[in-house]
């Protein structure tokens, strides 16, 4: 039960006539958050989106007050130390030599930590590192802190986005957008548990993960990083994994710090492109973009990052309105906010907002960053020893951030044991987290198509297999894979399945015919390919995208290369059934091929279990139960989010569909069939302030076990700033066997009915509202408080 604080009931004035309405103001949604009561939450049957996170907003152990030790420590450093603290460098400052024959240099190593004192290492030297390495590298790198005079151990981050993706050998995941398309923040707690304790393994306590980022602009090549579009879906799922990594004791020894990317603003550019400048106003920044950081640092999340771009002509990192005002005075965040790679340099280099590096280095440390991920130089310790000696940073902000970073350090438990605790080794790359791995990559697979019932398929028939991603580890895996890029093929295991090497497992290899017909963007021998689909009972047409991180990964274009369009067209031309499995970390625009195409599967980058789980989908021994975490766009220049205004389609009001996307967002098919009945809307009619409940029976109507995920949309009918056509408020994933059926009842709550209002805040308007779930309706007033 939500402890709603008290409410003020105001009467908004100058709306005209027809808007004037009474509205409440809430408190942000943050001091809504963190008022939670959790009692009696596991006596429900079915725990629905909004009781699991609740739950992940909920710390167990408070953190203990470390501000003595913290003080202590603080009084005894030099002004140099303390910027040393601020400081982070990418680890090829303190080594030589590229993955695992990275060695490091002692000299360098000395340079760095004891007489640059720096806070903070990160990252690999191109390629992944062994889990010894590890241990050595972080050995000798707080070895080296340990003969510093005050022994401040090392901070040593990483990127394990997906799994531990830095390091040989470790469970690697689906990409967050697969992992969203499960609807399941509990298995996404699960993998992120699994992720910290692979990465604790390893030495490290600090991950540069999750991605809270919306992705609500598809070109962007960092769209597979994101929960999708919707705030309420990404932050569930942005919660459940700030718990799964952080636990409930960072300090613990199979949890780590979860650092909160890339705030704010950063996957909306105008032009998709990665690092390029959006445009977002506040009312909408606020909207959309903030609920998914809101409540990770309701969940108690202990780090930032900083956006690289910018927001309306303002950089992220040179904003104190951003970094400070709302971040720390709104939002309560308390942690530490560390800076992405190079980005105090680019406020000269690229935004041009400075002249020099060192004004750059004084407007993004007053804005509000801690620590600046330099990292390949000590220009930012210079330039800012020299700012502080001239009185252009005051010590007190140098000291706030200093706190901050002993603080982490502490609560890390890193001044108790720097070193890494070798036993947890033989838990990297377990059976048993493969497992859920695999589970993650089951759950994932959205069926999006399937006429006829063409899937699943019989094992015994004749299979073409054909195109780009159908033998690639790499399309499975996409960026953030053993390299930053994820293209490195030779680093991937050699005992996991291709798509291809699973059909062919499953299906037999002589029923099996396979041939690339193209590759991402050149044809090979589509005519043969072509030729092999008569021959056969069906074609299975492995599209999509190879694998790319941030700028590398911009397109001009979101069609899918001609080549592969070609090969699909080809093969339908043969005349047999085909299925088309779409391996892509952003929805490349299909409209072509769709229509000849009998089935198609959204596997997004499920991983490294991906082949298997494809497969598994393919031939029946898994029902698919995903549902798109976004708008499938049916053209190229036609990308409207699912919580459009109803407006932003009218042309389909005259007849042009063309802009109704492929598949919209929350749609996924099974191989068995759900009816939805009975929908209770209760009350009626309540004041503002009231909960609404909100109750529906699912039935399993067809012959298999499957999951469905129920989906509960809201619309306010009138408002004040024009309304969206309707809004994910609740879901909930079950599993029913044929013929069983559940009722599940949500609960909706003030917070959950308003919207950001003119004054920037959240507010709710009394007037009717629509509920939505599955084709069902049902209506509720609310009226102006007495
Ligand atoms: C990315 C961050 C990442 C950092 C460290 C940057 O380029 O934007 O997401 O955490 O590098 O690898």
């Amino acid at each position: 039960m939500l402890t709603v604080p008290a409410l003020i009931v105001i009467c908004s004035q100058g709306f005209g006539v027809q808007l004037e309405r009474a509205a409440l103001i809430l408190p942000s949604p943050h001091a809504l958050l963190a008022k939670v009561d959790y009692q009696g939450l596991v006596a429900e049957e079915v725990l629905d989106s909004q009781k699991f996170f609740e739950t992940a907003l909920k710390a167990e152990n408070p953190p203990a007050d470390l501000t003595p030790q913290v003080e202590a420590l603080l009084a005894r450093m030099t002004i140099e130390e303390k910027i040393g603290q601020m400081t982070q460098l990418e680890v090829g400052m303190i080594s030589n030599g590229k993955g695992t024959k990275t060695r490091i240099d002692r000299d360098k190593l000395e340079k760095a930590v004891v007489k640059y004192g720096v806070g903070s290492i990160i990252n690999v030297t191109d390629e992944a590192f062994t889990t010894d390495q590890w241990h050595e590298t972080i050995r000798q790198i707080q070895q080296s802190a340990q003969s510093t005079r005050l022994k401040i151990p090392v901070l040593y981050g990483i990127d394990s986005i997906h799994g531990v993706n830095y390091t040989v050998g470790s469970t690697l995941f689906p990409q967050e957008i697969g992992m969203a398309a499960t609807w399941n923040p509990e298995l996404m707690k699960r993998a992120a548990e699994i992720t910290a304790l692979e990465t604790r393994a390893c030495g490290i306590p600090w991950n540069f993960s999750p991605v809270l980022d919306l992705g609500r602009q598809p070109l962007w090549p960092r769209f597979y990083e994101t929960f999708g579009e919707d705030p309420y879906l990404a932050k569930v799922m942005g919660a459940a994994t700030v718990r799964g990594y952080e636990g409930t004791n960072v300090a613990a020894k199979d949890h780590v710090a979860a650092c909160l990317k890339h705030y704010i603003g950063y996957s909306f550019p105008l032009t998709g492109k990665d690092r390029s400048p959006a445009w977002i106003p506040e009312i909408h920044l606020r909207e959309y973009f903030m609920p998914t950081f809101q409540a990770a640092i309701a969940a108690g999340a202990h780090t930032i990052m900083a956006n690289s771009g910018e927001i309306n002509g303002v950089p992220v990192h040179a904003s104190h309105y951003l970094l400070t005002d709302v971040l720390r005075n709104e939002l309560g965040f308390r942690g530490m906010v560390v800076s992405d790679w190079e980005d105090i340099k680019k406020l000269v280099t690229q935004h041009r907002v400075a002249r020099t590096e060192k004004d750059a280095t004084r407007v993004a440390v007053m804005a509000g960053i801690d620590m600046s991920m330099v990292p390949s130089d000590y220009s930012f310790s210079d330039n800012l020893i020299a700012l502080v000696r001239e009185g252009a940073v005051p010590q007190a902000r140098i000291d706030e951030a200093v706190t901050r970073i002993l603080r982490l350090k502490f609560e890390l438990g890193l001044f108790a044991s720097p070193m890494p605790d070798t036993t947890l080794t033989s838990k990297v790359g377990s059976a048993e987290s493969r497992a859920v791995s695999l589970q993650a990559a089951h759950e994932s697979i959205t069926l999006l198509k399937n006429s006829n019932n063409l899937l699943p398929l019989p094992k015994g028939g004749r299979v073409l297999v054909t195109g780009p991603t159908a033998d690639s580890l790499v399309s499975l895996n996409n960026g953030w894979s053993y390299t930053w890029q994820g293209t490195k093929s030779e680093l991937y295991p050699k005992d996991r399945w291709t798509i291809l090497g699973a059909i062919e497992a499953k299906a037999g290899k002589q029923n099996v015919r396979y041939l690339p017909g193209s590759t991402l963007d050149k044809e090979v021998n589509i005519a043969e390919a072509a030729e092999a689909a008569r021959n056969a009972d069906v074609a299975i047409v492995c599209l999509g995208e190879a694998a790319y991180a941030e700028t590398p990964g911009n397109i001009e274009d979101l069609t899918l290369d001609d080549a592969q369009l070609k090969l699909a067209a080809a093969v339908a031309a043969a005349g047999k059934p085909v299925v088309l499995v779409l391996v892509e970390g952003r929805p490349r625009i299909i409209r072509r091929i769709a229509d000849g195409a009998h089935a198609i599967l959204m596997a997004y980058n499920p991983g490294n279990e991906g082949g298997q789980a494809i497969a598994d989908v393919l031939f029946g021994d898994y029902n698919p139960g995903g549902k798109l975490p976004f708008t499938y766009p049916r053209q190229a220049n036609a990308l409207v989010p699912y919580d459009h205004k109803p407006f932003e389609l009218q042309d389909t009001n005259f007849g042009n569909t063309a802009s109704m996307p492929q598949f919209e967002f929350g749609y996924g098919l099974s191989y068995t069939t759900f009816a939805y009945g009975d929908l209770r809307v209760e009350p009626k009619s309540a004041s503002i302030g009231a909960e609404i409940t909100v109750s529906v029976t699912v039935k399993n109507t067809g012959m298999r076990t499957g999951n469905e995920v129920v989906q509960l949309y809201v619309s306010d009918l009138v408002a004040s700033i024009t309304p969206p056509g309707k809004r994910l408020k609740r879901f909930a994933k079950i599993h029913l066997e044929p013929g069983q059926s559940k009722t599940l009842k949500f609960t909706l709550r003030p917070i959950d009915l308003s919207f950001i209002g003119p004054k920037n805040q959240p507010i709710v308007e009394p007037g009717e509202f629509e509920v939505m779930i599955a084709g069902l309706t049902g209506r509720f007033t609310l009226s102006q408080a007495p």
